[in-house]
Protein backbone atom coordinates (compact mmCIF):
# COMPACT_ATOMS: atom_id res chain seq x y z
CA UNK A 1 0.00 0.00 0.00
CA UNK A 2 0.85 3.91 -0.69
CA UNK A 3 0.27 5.81 1.68
CA UNK A 4 1.33 8.93 -1.38
CA UNK A 5 2.25 9.22 -4.34
CA UNK A 6 3.40 12.22 -6.53
CA UNK A 7 4.42 12.34 -10.09
CA UNK A 8 8.22 14.67 -10.59
CA UNK A 9 10.33 15.76 -13.34
CA UNK A 10 13.75 16.39 -12.28
CA UNK A 11 16.15 18.53 -14.44
CA UNK A 12 17.59 15.97 -16.27
CA UNK A 13 14.53 15.35 -18.01
CA UNK A 14 13.05 12.11 -16.09
CA UNK A 15 9.84 11.61 -15.01
CA UNK A 16 8.96 9.28 -11.94
CA UNK A 17 6.51 8.34 -9.23
CA UNK A 18 8.08 9.52 -6.04
CA UNK A 19 6.29 6.74 -3.82
CA UNK A 20 5.82 6.93 0.41
CA UNK A 21 5.53 3.29 0.95
CA UNK A 22 5.00 3.97 4.98
CA UNK A 23 6.88 6.03 7.47
CA UNK A 24 9.76 3.83 7.00
CA UNK A 25 9.94 2.89 2.94
CA UNK A 26 10.03 5.10 0.01
CA UNK A 27 10.19 4.62 -3.96
CA UNK A 28 11.66 6.34 -6.49
CA UNK A 29 10.59 5.61 -10.38
CA UNK A 30 11.86 1.90 -10.78
CA UNK A 31 14.23 1.89 -8.50
CA UNK A 32 13.71 -0.66 -5.28
CA UNK A 33 12.00 0.26 -2.66
CA UNK A 34 14.47 2.05 0.31
CA UNK A 35 14.46 2.80 3.90
CA UNK A 36 13.74 6.34 5.34
CA UNK A 37 16.06 6.11 8.38
CA UNK A 38 16.78 9.67 8.01
CA UNK A 39 13.22 10.96 7.06
CA UNK A 40 11.77 9.26 10.48
CA UNK A 41 14.70 10.79 12.46
CA UNK A 42 14.28 14.62 11.53
CA UNK A 43 10.59 14.45 10.94
CA UNK A 44 9.65 13.23 14.67
CA UNK A 45 7.46 14.88 16.25
CA UNK A 46 5.82 17.02 12.69
CA UNK A 47 2.26 16.54 11.96
CA UNK A 48 1.87 13.61 9.64
CA UNK A 49 0.83 15.52 6.32
CA UNK A 50 3.49 18.05 6.69
CA UNK A 51 6.24 14.79 7.43
CA UNK A 52 4.95 13.26 4.34
CA UNK A 53 5.15 16.82 2.36
CA UNK A 54 8.60 17.33 2.77
CA UNK A 55 9.67 13.32 2.63
CA UNK A 56 8.32 13.67 -0.65
CA UNK A 57 10.39 16.58 -1.32
CA UNK A 58 13.93 15.63 0.61
CA UNK A 59 13.79 12.13 -2.10
CA UNK A 60 13.61 14.87 -4.98
CA UNK A 61 16.28 16.87 -3.67
CA UNK A 62 18.47 13.90 -3.64
CA UNK A 63 17.59 13.73 -7.17
CA UNK A 64 17.50 17.14 -8.19
CA UNK A 65 21.30 17.62 -6.72
CA UNK A 66 22.74 14.17 -8.47
CA UNK A 67 25.45 14.07 -9.27
CA UNK A 68 26.36 17.67 -8.08
CA UNK A 69 26.72 16.05 -4.78
CA UNK A 70 29.95 14.13 -6.05
CA UNK A 71 31.72 17.46 -5.68
CA UNK A 72 31.96 16.80 -2.29
CA UNK A 73 34.66 14.76 -2.94
CA UNK A 74 36.67 17.55 -5.32
CA UNK A 75 38.65 19.11 -2.28
CA UNK A 76 39.19 15.99 -0.99
CA UNK A 77 40.77 14.67 -4.31
CA UNK A 78 42.49 17.78 -4.91
CA UNK A 79 44.27 17.99 -1.39
CA UNK A 80 44.88 14.51 -1.62
CA UNK A 81 42.82 13.53 1.38
CA UNK A 82 41.95 10.22 -0.65
CA UNK A 83 44.71 8.29 -0.33
CA UNK A 84 43.93 5.36 1.05
CA UNK A 85 40.74 2.80 1.39
CA UNK A 86 40.42 4.34 5.02
CA UNK A 87 40.32 7.68 3.79
CA UNK A 88 37.75 7.11 1.03
CA UNK A 89 35.17 4.89 3.47
CA UNK A 90 35.50 8.04 5.75
CA UNK A 91 34.80 10.32 3.08
CA UNK A 92 32.29 8.63 1.32
CA UNK A 93 30.29 8.21 5.38
CA UNK A 94 30.88 11.87 4.65
CA UNK A 95 29.57 12.31 1.03
CA UNK A 96 26.08 9.61 2.43
CA UNK A 97 25.51 12.91 5.31
CA UNK A 98 26.27 15.80 2.89
CA UNK A 99 23.90 14.58 0.51
CA UNK A 100 21.04 13.88 3.59
CA UNK A 101 21.99 17.99 4.23
CA UNK A 102 21.61 19.34 0.90
CA UNK A 103 18.37 17.28 -0.14
CA UNK A 104 17.12 18.86 2.92
CA UNK A 105 18.94 22.68 2.04
CA UNK A 106 16.08 21.48 -0.85
CA UNK A 107 12.97 20.78 1.15
CA UNK A 108 14.00 24.55 3.06
CA UNK A 109 14.00 26.33 -0.20
CA UNK A 110 10.78 24.68 -1.78
CA UNK A 111 8.93 24.69 1.52
CA UNK A 112 8.00 27.84 2.47
CA UNK A 113 6.77 26.61 6.29
CA UNK A 114 9.73 24.68 6.74
CA UNK A 115 11.16 26.53 9.79
CA UNK A 116 7.22 27.43 11.38
CA UNK A 117 6.86 23.40 11.14
CA UNK A 118 9.79 22.36 13.29
CA UNK A 119 9.07 25.86 15.56
CA UNK A 120 7.33 24.18 18.09
CA UNK A 121 7.84 21.05 16.86
CA UNK A 122 11.20 20.39 17.22
CA UNK A 123 12.40 16.93 18.46
CA UNK A 124 16.18 16.10 20.46
CA UNK A 125 16.63 13.53 17.62
CA UNK A 126 16.19 16.05 14.88
CA UNK A 127 19.28 18.48 16.53
CA UNK A 128 21.42 15.16 17.35
CA UNK A 129 20.92 14.01 13.53
CA UNK A 130 22.18 17.29 12.64
CA UNK A 131 25.01 17.39 15.19
CA UNK A 132 25.99 14.25 14.21
CA UNK A 133 26.10 14.69 10.52
CA UNK A 134 28.06 17.77 10.28
CA UNK A 135 31.01 16.09 12.58
CA UNK A 136 30.94 13.41 9.46
CA UNK A 137 30.64 15.78 6.65
CA UNK A 138 33.40 17.56 8.45
CA UNK A 139 35.44 14.86 9.68
CA UNK A 140 36.89 13.93 6.01
CA UNK A 141 38.59 17.36 5.49
CA UNK A 142 40.10 17.28 9.15
CA UNK A 143 40.74 13.38 9.10
ZN1 LIG B 1 17.58 11.43 2.39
Amino acid sequence: MVMHQRRVRSWHGVEFDIKIINQNWAKLGILPPHPQLVNLIIRKGLERNKNIQMQILHEFGHVQTFPFVFLYYLPLYLSAKLGNINNWFVATLGLFFFWEMVAEIYVFFKDENYINAYINNLSLYTVFFWVIAVIFIVLPFVW
